[in-house]
């Protein structure tokens, strides 16, 4: 199997990278739909409701408990995954990493080319002026945080019912548009519209590395279920 991607990865000219929340589990960052993933824990209010922009706007003080509690992980440390996509890309590789995670943990390895399709954590901004806050910022913070002009501040995250950046979505396209080869990896596909946009390669290999079953597996040339950081991790660059 790691022999067959080698191979494909070694005869491809332009490869993409589209991952989810799985690509942060061996960081420590527990991922939403997994056994052990945040929506299978016990809360008074589903996770899904509590990151959508109805509960931001009404309950925000709520929000920003949880959010504090569970979407700021400023521990995480890079893990083998996006360390060898970082030297991947720069050995000219990898042209592209398209990602549904907020974590920033990508850019944290060194990659360059990252396409946050939901936002990130690290970013927050000011309804009022638009001022940005970072993370740390958020933390220290206590009940809602707000700006020196008053304003509440809002994570730069797409929160559920929210569209995705226009800019961010039409680049993350056109990469995969003309990419020679997709890999897919820790993402159930199951969140839309981003989950949809592997339906815009037309390129030559579609690779899915998964540690359970995806919808489209029964679409890719290569399906390997196994953890991202070691099946990635295991890979050369150069
Ligand atoms: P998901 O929770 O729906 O699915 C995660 C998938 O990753 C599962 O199919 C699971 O089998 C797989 N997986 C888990 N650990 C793995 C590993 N080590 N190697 C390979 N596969 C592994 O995640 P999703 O599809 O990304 O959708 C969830 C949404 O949650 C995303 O929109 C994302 O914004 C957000 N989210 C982000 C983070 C983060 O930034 N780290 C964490 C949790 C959720």
């Amino acid at each position: 199997m790691l022999k067959n991607l080698q191979k494909i990865i070694d005869e491809s000219k332009s490869v993409v990278f589209f991952g989810g929340a799985g690509i942060s589990t061996e960081s420590g960052i527990p991922d939403f739909r997994s056994v052990d993933g945040l929506y299978n824990q016990k809360y008074d209010v589903p996770p899904e409701k509590i990151l959508s922009h109805t509960y931001f706007m009404e309950e925000t003080e709520k929000f920003y408990d949880f959010y504090r509690d569970k979407m700021i992980a400023l521990w995480a440390k890079p893990n083998p995954a996006h360390l060898k996509l970082a030297e991947l890309e720069k050995c000219g590789k990898i042209r592209a990493v398209i990602t549904q995670n907020i974590d920033g943990l990508h850019q944290q390895a060194g990659s360059k080319i990252v396409y946050e399709l939901h936002g990130s954590v690290h970013r927050n901004y000011c309804m009022k002026c638009g001022r940005f806050f970072d993370a740390q910022f958020i933390l220290n913070s206590t009940g809602v945080p707000k700006c020196q002009c008053g304003g509440t501040i809002k994570p730069d995250v797409v929160l559920y019912e929210e569209p995705l950046d226009d800019k961010t979505f039409t680049s993350a396209e056109r990469a995969i548009m003309t990419a020679d080869t997709l890999i897919v990896s820790g993402t159930s596909l199951t969140v839309y519209p981003a989950a949809g946009m592997i339906r815009y390669f037309q390129g030559d290999n579609l690779v899915l590395i998964n540690r359970d079953e995806t919808p489209a597996d029964k679409y890719a040339n290569l399906v390997i279920h196994g953890k991202a950081g070691e099946v990635l991790g295991a890979l050369r660059a150069d």
